[in-house]
């Protein structure tokens, strides 16, 4: 029998996500934090692992509520932010619009579920361009709009006002998400605050990026009506007891998660400057954990880092011509640096490719 036949036209022709494991000395691939946390022993036994998990997960919840000073009802809990863009994508349904290039998941979820994707190019600094995301809102009638600020390859956050104009543009139309899986990393403090004005706006949020990515534990936080909505489609028991124990004692350690931020920011800025006194290397500005940058030989220089123990992502067909790096430990960040200048030395990088952003390609 041909399996393949009784298989959604739309999955069909999709191909699973890919994240090998690759051996190296310093991964600097996927965004994580270089620095985790240790489990204390009496967490993982006190665990009663023939019960069900608490479904809505409330003590953390209400600790996250503390935080960013919203109410527990205005949150719900992810396997990963990963999984709530899944559960917006099921409830409010297509077409999503996106700006390109972002975040590939917008993308790949949307076809998983067969959904129409809209995807509008930035402009040549990376920025929204209003000129033609709001001529394809008012055309294509998104019913949810994707943002991830900072933006995930390019690292940059975008106009504040640009934001804001697509936000009201889609009043009593669309739903407004802005994804700040990067926020903690960033100098402007996001739309949060907002969040009162807007009935139609969501944020996201994830543990990953601070030293949580094992745990898979993401947020939204909404408009209480949102939320319930939200839940409807939510899996039972989506936060497993072990995730929502570990996540609520590390969040209480508030102290250690803003030293760790600092520093991965600090190393951040100084890995922008050695990046762009390399002759032929073109980093981006950024505002999260990972810089973007221009190289000539991509795919050369990419394979010439591994061989020395140190994974990049390689970011053809997304933005051609970068690598994207992760902000490691200090001495992870030095062993990359080292190793791109040996690499240049050898090579010979030219600045050929100057400040060019003609090949920006938009996501599949
Ligand atoms: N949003 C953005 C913009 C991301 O870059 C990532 C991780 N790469 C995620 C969401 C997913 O985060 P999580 O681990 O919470 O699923």
């Amino acid at each position: 029998m041909k399996i393949d036949k009784l298989v959604l036209p739309h999955v069909r022709t999709l191909s699973a996500y890919q994240a090998k494991e690759i051996p190296c000395r310093a991964k600097l691939d996927a965004n994580e934090s270089p620095f985790g946390f240790s489990i204390p022993s009496d967490i993982v036994r006190s665990l009663p692992t023939n019960r069900y998990p608490d479904p809505e997960g409330l003590a953390l919840k209400e600790v996250i509520a503390r935080e960013l000073k919203v109410k527990p009802a205005n949150i719900l809990l992810g396997n990963g932010s990963d999984e709530i863009i899944y559960y917006l994508i099921t409830t409010f349904g297509g077409p999503v619009l996106f700006p390109v290039p972002t975040f590939t998941m917008f993308g790949i979820i949307a076809r998983a579920l067969g959904e129409e994707r809209i995807a509008v190019p930035l402009d040549g600094a990376f920025d929204l361009d209003l000129k033609k995301m709001l001529p394809a809102i008012r055309r294509e009638k998104p019913k949810l709009i994707f943002f991830s600020s900072p933006n995930n390859p390019t690292g940059n956050c975008f106009s504040v006002e640009r934001i804001l104009k697509i936000v009201e543009s889609a009043a009593g139309r669309a739903i407004v998400v802005v994804d700040e899986a990067y926020q903690p990393f960033a100098s402007e403090q996001g739309f949060l605050p907002l969040l009162g004005d807007y009935p139609h706006l969501v944020i996201l949020r994830t543990l990953s990026k601070i030293g949580l990515a094992g745990l898979r534990v993401g947020f939204l936080v909404a408009g209480e009506e949102i939320v319930r909505e939200v839940n409807k489609v939510r899996l039972p028991f989506n936060v497993n007891a072990f995730s929502q124990a570990v996540a609520l004692d590390v969040l209480l350690n508030r102290k250690a998660i803003r030293k760790n931020i600092r520093v991965i920011v600090t190393e951040r800025d100084r890995l922008l400057g050695a990046l762009s006194k390399i002759d032929g290397v073109v980093p981006y500005p950024s505002e999260a954990n990972f810089i973007l940058f221009r190289v000539t030989d991509p795919d050369k220089t990419h394979r010439a880092l591994l061989e020395m123990g140190v994974l990049v992502r390689n970011m053809k067909g997304v933005v051609d011509g970068c690598l994207r790096v992760t902000v490691g430990t200090p001495g992870e960040n030095r062993m990359f640096v080292a190793a791109l200048r040996k690499i240049a030395g050898k090579e010979g990088f030219s600045g050929r490719h100057g400040k060019s952003r003609d090949s920006l390609r938009m996501t599949k």
